[in-house]
């Protein structure tokens, strides 16, 4: 089962999306998403919370 998740289902007006089965490897991604693109810090609860199996 891998996780995907994206901005726009997020809320952002932004089309970066992203599916992985490593949940690591998915979380470090995005958080540097977040950071670089967005300003903002996302916690791994954070993520979890917003990805959805796919
Ligand atoms: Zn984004």
């Amino acid at each position: 089962m891998a996780k995907e998740i994206s901005c726009r289902e997020a809320g952002y007006d932004c089309d970066f999306m992203i599916r992985s089965e490593d949940e690591n490897q998915l979380i470090e991604f995005v958080q540097e998403h977040a950071r670089e693109t967005h300003d903002t810090q996302m916690s791994p609860t954070d993520i979890r919370g917003a990805w959805k199996t796919v």
